[in-house]
């Protein structure tokens, strides 16, 4: 693969997947091995003083480590990449590398939790002042601009109630008042929104989800732009992180798929959306790849395919009838996180602070598995029975 003479530019994103990062791999293997390493010993004194060696220590980088930064930088068109054990701690550390005592962040108020309490605890006790913005704010995000402002948080769509946002104009509004724009790119794999072609500075993933895909695995990605990277890469070092080999071979492999199951959650979450938004115990269906449904139009404008991850609201019940319908699913589980191969369900009660969340019935979000939707709406029809027969 190191051999390759094509312009990897050029490549279709599947063809990348499938390729990107194999230099790493030696011995004409397809793969590239699982290095277990904290020493790393040089040859001579000489070579040890030049600091040429491409490999120093473990926690500094590992050919499997760089073929994992490698393949993720390439899906999404950064300059380079890191990885994290998690991807909270992606997410701290972006925010710990680029933000001050004194300074300003601005936050979407649809943001992943454990990123609202990041901000409310350890960056508000460092002096960091944060103030939340309606995701669909657009324009009007310039009127919350101060003159510390350094950083423009993004998260498109909001994990839980799916607000589409307009990055190109948000990113725009951060540049113009001298601050980078870091997006939370969970959502689309980081495959079907290109961060830095919308002008955004970092895209992080929580790499846990569709990168991993199987539910087994935590692991976070930061892919920064030329411009960030440096500053990034500094703060990733001095926290002393890294991610545990294993977990990096296992993102690889399930990057491998990503096109494939994606396709394929997009697929089924579609069918089974439409059919959602027919049942008369559904009062909304917030799927953005659903024709008329809220943020439609911006997806459409920015994205190249959905994931599998959207939510409902249903009409007045309930938490008995709810929990009828939820404690017996037969191929939907309850649990946290998404992105693997299973179907989930969740009640979910969004907090909102700078923002309204306009609900009259209890919400779920669904993880749209890989079985066969015929099956899955089965089972969802099985539980409105029961939510019924609970009323
Ligand atoms: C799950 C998730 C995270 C956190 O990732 P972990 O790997 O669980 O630490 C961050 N952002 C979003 C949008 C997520 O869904």
């Amino acid at each position: 693969m190191s051999k390759s003479k094509i312009d990897r530019k050029t490549l279709k994103p599947a063809t990348k997947l499938a390729s990107a990062g194999r230099e790493f791999a030696e011995h004409g293997m397809v793969n590239p091995a699982i290095y277990r390493a904290s020493t790393i010993t040089f040859p001579d004194m000489a070579t040890l003083k030049s600091a040429k060696q491409p490999y120093i220590y473990g926690r500094r980088g590992t050919p499997t480590s760089r073929a994992i930064e490698t393949a993720i930088a390439e899906l999404e068109g950064g300059f380079d990449c890191r990885v994290a054990p998690s991807g909270v701690a992606a997410i701290t550390t972006t925010m710990l590398a680029f933000l001050k005592p004194g300074d300003h962040v601005l936050v979407t108020d649809a943001v992943y939790g454990n990123t609202r309490d990041l901000c409310n605890t350890l960056l508000a006790r460092l002096g960091v002042e944060i103030t939340y913005y309606d995701p669909v704010i657009g324009e009007k995000l310039r009127t919350l601009i101060k003159s510390n402002t350094k950083m423009v948080y993004l998260e498109s769509p909001g994990s839980q109630t799916m607000e589409v946002q307009d990055v190109p104009l948000l990113a725009r509004i951060a540049h113009e008042a001298g601050a980078i724009a870091v997006l939370d790119n969970t959502w689309s794999g980081g495959y079907y929104f290109n961060a830095f072609a919308h002008g955004c500075d970092i895209s992080i993933q929580a790499a846990t989800k569709y990168i991993t895909g199987h539910s087994d695995c935590m692991f976070g990605s930061v892919v920064c732009n030329e411009t960030t990277w440096p500053r990034f890469q500094e703060a990733y070092g001095l926290m002393g992180l890294f991610a545990g080999p294993d977990d990096m071979y296992l993102a690889l492999r399930g990057l491998r798929t990503l096109d494939l199951r994606l396709e394929r959650h997009m697929k089924s979450a579609l069918v089974i959306a439409e059919w959602l938004r027919e049942q008369p115990e559904v009062e909304t269906v917030l799927y953005p790849a659903l024709s008329n449904a809220p943020g439609h139009a911006l997806w459409k404008r920015d994205f190249t395919g959905a994931s599998g991850l959207f939510s409902i609201i249903l009409k007045p019940t309930t938490n008995k009838s709810v929990a009828a319908m939820l404690d017996d699913m037969d191929l939907f589980s309850m649990g946290y996180s998404w992105g693997g191969f299973e179907s989930l369900i969740l009640p979910i009660q969004p907090i909102r602070v700078a923002s309204s969340w306009a609900a009259n019935g209890p919400a779920l979000r669904l993880q749209i598995g890989l079985e066969h939707p015929d099956d899955l709406i089965a089972d969802l029809a099985r539980g409105f029975k029961r939510l019924n027969a609970a009323t």
